[in-house]
């Protein structure tokens, strides 16, 4: 046992923060794949590597560490590994800015190593972060998607679900953005208002507005509500394109909106997504006017080679010149941007690559998995309920999982390598083999690459141990635990491909988190200047204080605001529980700890009764990931119940050397054991500095807290005692009397007697005697206390004499006072306020004072 001159005054978080960091091992965290243990594997979210392991990330991580430490405590077998999501556009952006290039400056090869050299590198600030966290990471299950044993399963999954027929070709129209030039998935447009001008002009003798002039060119058909009788004779006509002069049909849909403009409109390919649906609706023609790079194509004739915003300024000023521009309107709109270049995004149809979607097989996998909080199953059924198109995985870009596939240059064959060739990048290398077709040996490769939701939605396969010869051992995985924002994305791409893969639910239980809203309650912005980086809060108050933030910040799933107080409470709740972790060392420093002691004393048997409550609560709040919930009851108890309440009462029987002293010590040690265990995984650090000094090695190898107490009477009891000791405290208080100061003797009149081993007496400083019979008190009147407020202005000159007739009344009449009293000769109303009797109490001739506590009556003779 350590000596109370070796407890250090203060705790001082970052020195022993490091000292545990250097201490810790990391294969203690290691999932073991031939452990009997039931197994836990958590499909950890790979992290976009930015270099920075930003609020949100905390976040979710810190709730992840939680239930690892947990479960591993509850005796299981964890898998908590770390990926890295590496794909994708924002580090080619990275990389073009921070060396002044384009994609298509370097060779496809040079551009990749820059942006692997870049990927490594933020990869290796990010772990910095997640070891400070104390994050109980499984880094021998650590994967890096970039990597060739990994990309190799995206490969390999993707061969699978072209053999199965998920995965297939075809020209259609996808969302594209003309900056990245690479088409996008419909989970990756944002939405943004915008102003822009309507502009309606005669289109061929109809009325037409339109937002997008430049997409004349592209336009296919004119569109008119069937029952529009304005138009009735235009059916089966044609019209004449203003300015370009080719011919379209007139169709009726009933879409369109009659009492919208003139009630006609232009379709075009493609201006929307219902551009697109009456395109394939009415089978209309193609029209491609608008390139990869956002230009103008051959069919916009003069306009060639113009960018989208040139052409319809000249668009514009010719049909000025034409006088067919007939007015111009401001509009609000909300346009759909690529989500990393804010580019409004543009609807090219173009060969590219989809995943077939099959929205009942989602729906019926996402309804076999439990869903945390159960709400957030909504959002999905939701999303799968809207989907209208497949999955578009093709990218026409560099830094991405190329896509395994050739075709022969003379008779167009699809050819695919074989699975044990995986990895291959079909640019660099040519098939094994002749085409199987034709038997020629030229090839030209896929030069698309992969979407890299295709990498990170097998992560769960590829941590469970998929390799293709069947479904791992510890698949599927026990929890996914993720943001809301990725529900439409990460979730749901995980559950299709699970399905398609293996025909199982990909994990049993999905826990979603909230995001971190910045301090104002904005979404944190560099451009609102409110963003909070975990490795400030790291610096100002340390891990364990940012970790009890995240438990305490909201209910599992809600947005939390950050907030400095948070974190600040929590500090100080370290520094309390620091003073309790003193107070009990000390104590059990001085010998007359006994685990065989039997627990007599009222307040011991109360406190393990509270104890046992706070395990129970904590336990259940645990098991359904609350994690606010079981961090404020560990809380509440050691503040409130422990140290507020029960070192106090037991303060003076740890002095003495009674018999009952054994007691205490050993009802401390085991809540001091029991708390250490609980918060072990709030505040890993803290947990481990306290419970080291018990000498029984680490907390976070320690099994779960067990411990449970029935008592009821010492429920009852105890509630009593603790609140009589309050009240009397307080009574103390307002007297002006130091809480220690002698207090004579003190009479609990109570229906049950409180065996209290004499520790309320030591507490109060009084001899205090419990008594189960009714109080006999007299009551005197001592004097009156006269409003002067309402006297005053009400009596003016007969004030003393009112006061005077009141001074006359008996007892009881001061008790119940009369309505009228005479005054002068004259009856005059008694005022409701006008005074109170002050009384003091007799018991046994002795003047007492009385504080009541509900029925309970205790009497003070000083
Ligand atoms: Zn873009
Ligand atoms: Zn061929």
């Amino acid at each position: 046992m350590v000596l109370p001159d070796q407890l250090p005054k203060n705790y001082d978080f970052a020195v022993v923060e490091e000292r545990w960091r250097n201490t810790w091992r990391d294969e203690d965290h290691y999932f073991l794949r031939n452990s009997n243990k039931p197994q836990f594997v958590i499909d950890t979210p790979p992290p976009y590597p930015t270099g920075n392991f930003h609020i949100g990330n905390a976040l979710n991580w810190c709730y992840i560490d939680f239930f690892a430490r947990y479960k591993r405590m509850k005796g299981y077998n964890v898998m908590f590994p770390q990926g890295w999501d590496c794909h994708g556009l924002p580090t080619e952006v990275k990389v073009e800015e921070l060396n002044h290039i384009t994609k298509n400056d370097v060779s496809r090869e040079e551009f990749r190593r820059l942006c692997r050299e870049l990927t490594i590198k933020n990869i290796g600030q990010m772990r910095i972060t997640l070891r400070k966290m104390a994050f109980s990471t499984d880094w021998s299950n650590e994967y890096i998607t970039m990597m060739p044993e990994y990309y190799a399963k995206t490969q390999l999954s993707f061969l699978r679900m072209l053999t199965n027929g998920y995965i297939y070709q075809s020209e259609h129209p996808v969302n594209y953005c003309t900056r990245c030039e690479t088409a996008i998935a419909f989970a990756e447009v944002a939405y943004e208002d915008r102003k822009t001008q309507l502009n309606y002009f005669d289109f061929d003798g109809i009325e037409i507005a339109t937002t997008r002039p430049e997409l004349l060119a592209a336009c296919v058909a004119v569109a008119v509500h069937p029952d529009d009788e304005r138009y009735h004779a235009l059916k089966g006509t044609t019209k004449k394109v203003p300015l370009f002069l080719h011919e379209v049909p007139v169709v009726l849909d009933e879409a369109v909106d009659p009492a919208f403009g003139s009630g006609a409109v232009m379709i075009c390919t493609f201006g929307d997504k219902q551009d697109v649906h009456w395109w394939k609706q009415h089978q209309l023609a193609l029209r491609k006017a608008i390139d990869r790079t956002g230009r103008m194509t051959e069919i916009a004739g003069k306009y060639a080679g113009l960018n989208t915003t040139e052409c319809r300024d000249r668009i514009l000023t010719d049909m000025k010149e034409k006088q067919i521009l007939k007015r111009q309107e401001d509009l609000e709109q909300r346009v759909g941007t690529c989500w990393r270049c804010k580019t409004p995004i543009e609807i090219l149809s173009e060969r590219q690559w989809f995943v077939k979607i099959k929205p009942a097989e989602i729906l019926d996998a996402a309804h076999q998995i439990k869903w945390y909080p159960e709400h957030m199953l909504l959002r999905m059924e939701n999303w799968v309920e809207q989907m209208e198109w497949d999955w578009c995985i093709s990218r026409q870009r560099v830094f991405a999982t190329p896509i395994p596939v050739w075709f022969c240059k003379k008779c167009g064959e699809m050819v695919v390598p074989g699975e044990k060739d995986l990895p291959v990048d079909p640019t660099l290398v040519q098939p094994k083999h002749a085409c199987p077709k034709c038997g020629a040996n030229d090839f030209s490769a896929e030069e698309d690459v992969l979407d890299t939701w295709m990498d990170s939605s097998i992560s769960v396969l590829n941590v469970t141990g998929w390799d293709g010869s069947g479904t791992p051992k510890c698949f599927p995985a026990q929890i996914r635990p993720q943001g809301h924002d990725i529900i439409r994305t990460w979730a749901f791409y995980t559950i299709l491909r699970a399905v398609a893969l293996t025909g199982q639910i990909p994990w049993e239980e999905i826990l979603v988190n909230g995001m971190v809203l910045g301090e104002d309650g904005f979404k944190m912005s560099k451009s609102r200047g409110n963003i909070i980086v975990p490795e400030e809060i790291l610096v100002k108050y340390g891990a364990d204080a940012l970790r009890q933030w995240g438990a305490m910040g909201a209910a599992t799933g809600s947005d939390i605001m950050f907030n400095w107080n948070d974190v600040v409470s929590a500090s100080r709740f370290q520094t309390k529980m620091w003073n309790i972790a003193k107070f009990v060392l000390i104590q059990l420093a001085k010998g007359g700890y006994d685990k065989e002691a039997p627990v007599t004393a009222l307040a011991d048997r109360w406190l393990l009764v509270r104890l046992s409550d706070t395990i129970r609560t904590v336990n259940n709040a645990m098991e359904h990931y609350q994690f606010d919930t079981a961090l404020k009851a560990i809380r509440e108890f050691a503040w409130d119940v422990l140290a507020d309440n029960y070192i106090e009462l037991v303060k003076g029987r740890l002095y003495t050397h009674d018999a009952s002293r054994k007691s205490a010590c050993l009802v401390l040690h085991t809540a001091y054991d029991a708390l250490c265990r609980m918060l072990a995984p709030f505040t890993p650090y803290f947990a481990e500095e306290c419970f080291s000094y018990l000498n029984c090695g680490s907390v976070h190898k320690q099994p779960w807290v067990a411990f449970t107490y029935d008592d009821d009477e010492a429920r009852k009891e105890g509630d009593l005692l603790v609140k009589v000791v309050a009240e009397v405290r307080k009574y103390k208080h307002d007297q002006g009397l130091a809480l220690n100061a002698p207090l004579g003797k003190v009479t609990v009149y109570a229906p049950l007697t409180a065996h209290d081993e004499g520790d309320t007496g030591r507490t109060l400083n009084a001899a205090v005697h419990w008594r189960t019979d009714a109080a006999k008190l007299d009551r005197v009147v001592t004097g009156i206390d006269f409003n002067r407020a309402v006297i005053g202005p009400k009596f003016r000159k007969q004030a003393q004499a009112f006061m005077s007739a009141i001074k006359a009344l008996s007892p009881e009449e001061l008790a119940h006072p009369p309505k009228t009293i005479q005054l002068d000769g004259a009856d005059v109303e008694v005022p409701e306020d006008a005074f109170a009797p002050n009384y003091s109490y007799m018991e046994e001739g002795a003047k007492v004072d009385v504080v009541t506590i509900g029925d309970v009556i205790v009497t003070i003779a000083k």
